[in-house]
This record gives C-alpha cells, sequence and structure tokens, in this order.
C-alpha cells in the first residue's frame, strides 16, 4: 500500500504509522449515505479506513443536493451504490461494500457481524433503536449524530464500563415530519462522527463515551451533557434480549 496519502496525518506524533496501520484494518459500516453520511463517508474514505459499508435503500433526489455532496451528478441512482462510485474516485486503494436496500430488523444482525464500528447516520428514531438495539447484542461501537435545522448532537456509544445507550437517553420515539436541514449542520456533525470514528479505531484522544454535545450553529451555544445509564433501561437492564420485529413497527 501507498502511505504517501496519508503522509499529513502519519506525521501526527500521536497517530503515526501505527494509527495508520489501525485504519488500514479497519472494517466500518454506515447506516445512511445522505447528510451526516456524506462527510462520514468523504472522511474516513480519505484517511485510509481499510473496508467501508455503506447502507441506503434511498434514490438520489435534488432536494438532497444542499447537503448530501458526495452524490453530485448521480441523481436517480441508488445512495449507497453511488456512494461506493465516489469512495472508489476519493481512494481506490480501499474496499467499498453497497448494502442498497432497507435495513430491518430481519437483515441487521447478519449484516453487522461483519463490521467493527458501526456509524449511524438515520434520521428515524425507530430505526435509531434497532441500530442500538443490535449493537447492543452485537457488542460493537456505534456512532450516533442528529441533526435539525441549525442543531444538532453527538455521542458514542460503546456498551461498555456501564456507558449508557440510545434507549437510556430516549426512552419513548418521537416522531418528526421532515426537518428543515443547512448542509453545514449535516457536515458538523457528521465530521465529528468521523472523528470519533477515527479516534476509537486508532485509539488516541476522548470519545464521546458518556457524554454528549450539542450544538446550535445560529447562536453558537455549545453544550455537553453527561448521560449515565438510566436504571430501567429496557436494554441495559436486559430486559431486550433478542432483535423482535415488532418493537420497532414500521421503520
Ligand atoms: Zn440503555
Amino acid at each position: 500500500m501507498n502511505w504517501k496519502r496519508y503522509h499529513r496525518q502519519i506525521i501526527i506524533p500521536f497517530f503515526g504509522e501505527e494509527g495508520q496501520k489501525r485504519l488500514e484494518k479497519a472494517r466500518v459500516i454506515v447506516i445512511g449515505a445522505g447528510g451526516l453520511g456524506s462527510p462520514v463517508i468523504t472522511y474516513l474514505a480519505a484517511a485510509g479506513v481499510g473496508r467501508i459499508g455503506v447502507v441506503d435503500h434511498d434514490k438520489v433526489e435534488v432536494t438532497n443536493l444542499n447537503r448530501q455532496t458526495i452524490h453530485a451528478g448521480r441523481t436517480g441512482e441508488n445512495k449507497a451504490i453511488s456512494a461506493v462510485k465516489y469512495i472508489h474516485q476519493l481512494n481506490p486503494e480501499i474496499e467499498a461494500v453497497a448494502y442498497p436496500f432497507m435495513l430491518s430488523p430481519d437483515n441487521i444482525l447478519e449484516i453487522f457481524r461483519d463490521w467493527d464500528v458501526v456509524v449511524s447516520c438515520v434520521d428515524s428514531m425507530r430505526l435509531r433503536y434497532l441500530i442500538n438495539d443490535a449493537c447492543f447484542l452485537l457488542k460493537k461501537p456505534m456512532i450516533h449524530a442528529a441533526v435539525f435545522e441549525t442543531e444538532g448532537e453527538a455521542i458514542t456509544f460503546t456498551y461498555q464500563n456501564g456507558s449508557p445507550c440510545y434507549r437510556c437517553i430516549y426512552p419513548r420515539a418521537i416522531e418528526h415530519e421532515t426537518p428543515g436541514i443547512f448542509g453545514f449542520t449535516a457536515g458538523f456533525f457528521g465530521t465529528i462522527q468521523a472523528a470519533e470514528t477515527i479516534k476509537l479505531l486508532s485509539e488516541f484522544g476522548d470519545i464521546l463515551e458518556g457524554r454528549m454535545i450539542r450544538v446550535d450553529l445560529a447562536s453558537m451555544e455549545w453544550y455537553e451533557i453527561k448521560v449515565r445509564q438510566r436504571d430501567n433501561c429496557e436494554l441495559c437492564s436486559g430486559k431486550i434480549r433478542e432483535i423482535n420485529p415488532e418493537r420497532y413497527g414500521h421503520i
């Protein structure tokens, strides 16, 4: 492998060749190739993450293009397939796998088994519960972000060290209508997700374990919220032991 491409990150003392080798061996699956998924996919591929999976059943529409920058010129194509084309263009040295269908209670465990880290870039709470539960059961770290207009949140769930899960924070689903969103908001939080993934894989820095950051890019107010495991969390208390399709309703 030609590491010249990664020179500027290899010269960072706490990353180095060791960090690069860890990225090269890593397998990361990104759920959703939309506004958050675009920067996640861009920075993971450019950094040399060895294998990247992309799950998305949707087609690229013109209304996506204010934020979904990886799909330029591919309106009408499936987003997972378009993302893989983009990855191959950006970095032909890495492997990319498209899952051009919907993630469901029936296929999620089978799909996640082959990957080290899951990055959740979806916009449905029911789907986030499904991803959270599958990652908890498989003990795979999951990096979450959600965005709305100029605001967003991000946190990393390791499902270790007594840390909380997504259900600990949001015990009940709140359904939103299609929200307005600026491209920069998705770009900002997707970039945080890429940073969290790379720190987790190459073991440097401090990840957002047990702390959620919230930022409003309009007022430029930043918050860090400490989050703990909730005593009666259905997942962390062991009540949920398998993926039961009835629990997730219509995703
Ligand atoms: Zn929990």
